[in-house]
This record gives C-alpha cells, structure tokens and sequence, in this order.
C-alpha cells in the first residue's frame, strides 16, 4: 500500500463504490474528494431534474461513504470549477498524488491533465469499467479499417463477452439482429396498459436538493414536479428488477413506437443510473438475459434490448473517445442556423415536437427514437449548427453525459453511420398517432397545411441528392 497521500477524486457520473475509483484506497493516509460545481450545471444551460438528480446522487454516495468511514470531503454548492476546487483543496492540504477515473467528458479529462501538469502532480488516471470494451480493445477494432459500423463492433462484443452465442458460437437463434421484429408502432386504439416504472419515495437528502434547486436553478428549463429518478444504488437494483419482470417483455417489439402523453413507453429507463454508475452494464446485461429463460421472453426482445447496450452505448462511447476533440467541431453538411427557442419551451403548433420537447421539459426524458427520429431529425433537416444540438441534449436529458450525445446529425459525415437519419413526416405518422391531432398533415409539401417535416425532408433530399445517389444505400 502507498504511504504518501493521496487525494481520489470521485466526480458526479462515477458513483460505483466497486469501482477501480476505489480500488487500493489506503483510509489510513489516503482521502476521498467530492465537488458539487454550480459550473456543472451553467456551461450548457442545464435542465432543473438533471441538477437535482446528480445532486442527490451524489450526496447519498457520500453518505455511504461516511457510513463506511472513509474519510471524505464533500464541497456542497461550491461557485468554482470541479478543476479550481480540486486545486484549491490539493494545494491547502499538500498533497501532490491525484487519483481519479478518467471523466466521461473530453473537456473535464483535458483539464484535470492541466492540472496536473500545472501544480507537477503525480497523476493516477484509471480507465472507467462501466463499459464492456476499453478504449484500446475499441482503438484495436478500428484500425485498417474504412467504415465504422455498429454492426460488426456489436457482433465482436457478443463473441468477445459469449452474449446471446449459442453452444456453436453462432448467434441465439440463428441471426444477429432482429430489428425487423422491433420496429412496429402501437396498435390504432393506442398502447393500452402499460407497467409504469418503479417510483421512489424521496427522502430528507432528495427533498432539500429539490428544495434547493427550485430556488437557485429557477431560470433553468424544465420541471422538478414529476422528479423520480433512481438516486441510490439500492433504488437503481429496485427499478432493474422490475423493468425485467414487468416492462421488457414489450420493451422490444415497441422499442421504436411513440404516442401521445406515453413519455417511457415500455423502456427501461435506466439509462441514467448506468450513466451515474449506480449500475454496471454487465449486471443489466446479466439481469435480461436470466429474465430471458424465467419469463420465456422473446429472443428479439431480449436481443432488442442488449444491443443497445452492449452494441449502440459502447460503440458511441468508442467512438467519442476515439475522436474528440475533433468530434466536438464536425459539421458536415456545414449546417449554421440556430436552434429555433422553442426547443427550450415546448412551444411550437407541431405535435410530434411539442410532445417530445413537452415530455422531456417534464421529465428529462424522451426515448432514442424521439431524440433521433423527432428532435433530432427535425433539428438536421433545419440545418441547425451540430454544437447546438449536442448542448441542447446534453442539458435537457437527465441521461446525458457528453460521449452519449454523438449520432442525430450526420455531423462527421461517414465515419460511424453509413447515412444520415433522416425521415418525413410519413415516418412519424407511422411510428405515432401524433399527425392526427397536428395542425399541419404529414404527407402535404407545399402551402399553409404542408408539414414542416416534410417539406424540409424533401429539401434536404433535393440540396444533397449527389451525396443520396452515390451510396447504394440511400440510392
Ligand atoms: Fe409532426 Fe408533421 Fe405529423 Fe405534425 S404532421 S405531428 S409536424 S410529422
């Protein structure tokens, strides 16, 4: 063990007590650094349940800390950079060893390095294992490689890990992807009845962030009304076991189907308790795949479900460390307008946008294809500049952290999607009953009732058709 003093830094998105945060902690010399930054939540103009949920997360962390004596100091509500407070307590205590996980954002990792450079720390940057691939297993995969695809990154990683591999190595049931099973709308009639997700009692600790939050946060968008976010470790194993038993056995087939006032559908909503590490992915993983054989669930179901884990969360995670920072500048189609206001109130005649906006405004949530397929589909074909859009996801979802937000736009061409999402209102109508109460009608073009989805479809089609007819894809 170390006999010099160390400083672990724990940041807000890396609440795992296994953790290799954690991992040689000597309490005898060793101490433990939690900031809570007010910066955080100003750089992007961060929506008030994602402040509350990360502050609440994060003071029930330290309280288990406490619990286990370790010793910690916990900055509450501190007006200085997450980067300034770590200084300021590294230089007030003389300590030059600093351990941390790598962040998960680019910027904070760039200037924790500064840091060290600039104060001759001795760093200890370890690599976060919430993830099934490291960044040099993702960096090997690439390599030699002209086109980054989803699909043979998420067959590796079920060989690589045995996932859904039958006893001959083949995948379960004889094909990799059953997404032609997942893509179906709702029946006409609507949804029917849906499990609601699991919801949590909030505690004194929750309460007083709320509390706080709805006085200091007050301008910023979004509502604290229907807060009910796993804030625990204990709440998050709570609404993983329920999600199996009670919501993923439709999560699959209406994976992609959106409807009016139905913000969670049938998905698991867990996506940001595996973001703040209150869940690691393989115990999500492990957990559908013995739902699977108990409840005899659907293969496609199941196979829906881990490729959006094992698959999508780690192949977007890959390729954000891969190329950020440039990542953070690409703007393919050089797209410069800004995003339009009412992407921060909800207040817009078109029903698929307001529903979506509206849901995400309450809740700080909408499902992938509400983010891809409406806001994000909406925000490419009206050309918005891409850097807009990723600051407009990554404060308004309680999910985001910055790696998350990479594939609505096209932004980097190629390089991780064979061609852009991008639908008409035809697509909407499909996949949602949100046309039939809408001012505007999906398939009209031109003229005051034309749907705006629609006829920036078809604009985007005719600006880039040369690009449309060259790929065999999109031909
Ligand atoms: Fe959205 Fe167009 Fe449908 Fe209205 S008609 S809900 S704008 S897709």
């Amino acid at each position: 063990m170390s006999q010099t003093k160390r400083l672990f830094l724990i940041l807000g998105d890396q609440l795992d007590l296994q953790s290799a945060a954690l991992k040689d902690f000597n309490p005898q010399f060793d101490e433990i650094l939690m900031v809570e930054s007010a910066r955080e939540s100003d750089y992007v103009w961060t929506h008030k349940a994602k402040i509350a949920l990360f502050l609440s997360a994060m003071r029930h962390f330290a309280q288990a800390l406490r619990d286990l004596s370790y010793p910690l100091t916990y900055i509450k509500e501190s007006p200085l950079s997450i980067v300034e407070a770590v200084k300021a307590h590294l230089l007030q205590k003389k300590i030059s060893h600093l351990v941390c996980i790598e962040p998960g954002e680019w910027r904070l990792k760039v200037a924790i390095e500064g840091l060290s450079a600039e104060l001759n720390l001795q760093l200890d940057m370890r690599e976060d294992d919430h993830f099934f691939c490291t960044h040099q297993e993702f960096s090997a995969w690439t390599e030699g490689k002209k086109e980054l695809r989803l699909e043979y990154f998420y067959r590796l990683m079920r060989k690589t890990h045995n996932i859904l591999i039958d006893a001959e190595g083949n995948p379960e049931g004889g094909q990799w992807n059953f997404d032609q099973d997942n893509r179906k709308p709702y029946p006409k009639k609507g949804p029917g009845i849906i499990d609601k997700p699991l919801s949590f009692t909030h505690d004194a600790i929750t309460k007083e962030v709320l509390e706080y939050i709805g006085k200091a946060y007050v301008e910023h968008p979004g509502s604290l009304d229907a807060f009910d976010w796993p804030v625990t470790r204990e709440q998050a194993l709570e609404a993983l076991d329920y999600f199996v038993e009670y919501r993923l056995r439709n999560f699959g087939v209406y994976q992609d189907a959106m409807w009016t006032d139905t913000p969670f559908g049938w998905h698991s909503i867990l996506s940001s308790s595996m973001n703040l590490k209150l869940l690691n992915p393989r115990e999500v993983v492990d957990a559908v795949l013995i739902a699977w054989k108990k409840y005899s669930l659907d293969l496609s179901t199941v196979e829906g479900f881990i490729r959006q884990i094992l698959g999508w969360r780690e192949f977007v995670r890959g390729m954000y460390y891969l190329d950020m920072p440039q990542m953070a500048k690409d703007n393919h189609y050089k797209h410069t307008n800004k995003l339009p206001d009412w992407y921060w109130t909800g207040k817009t005649d078109m029903a698929c946008m307001k529903d979506a906006i509206g849901q995400t405004l309450q809740y700080g949530y909408a499902h992938h294809i509400q983010r891809l397929m409406v806001t994000g589909n909406f925000a490419l074909l009206a050309e918005v500049l891409p850097s807009e859009v990723c600051d407009w996801y990554l404060a308004i979802y309680v999910d985001a952290i910055e790696w998350v937000a990479g594939m609505a736009l096209f932004a980097n061409g190629g390089r991780f999607t064979s061609k852009p999402y991008i639908a008409s209102g035809a697509y909407i109508k499909r996949m949602s009953n949100y046309c039939n109460d809408c001012k505007y009608k999906p398939d009209i073009r031109f003229g005051e009732s034309a749907c705006p989805v629609t006829t920036l479809y078809w604009n985007f089609l005719i600006k880039h058709q040369n690009q449309f007819e060259a790929s065999p894809r999109t031909r």
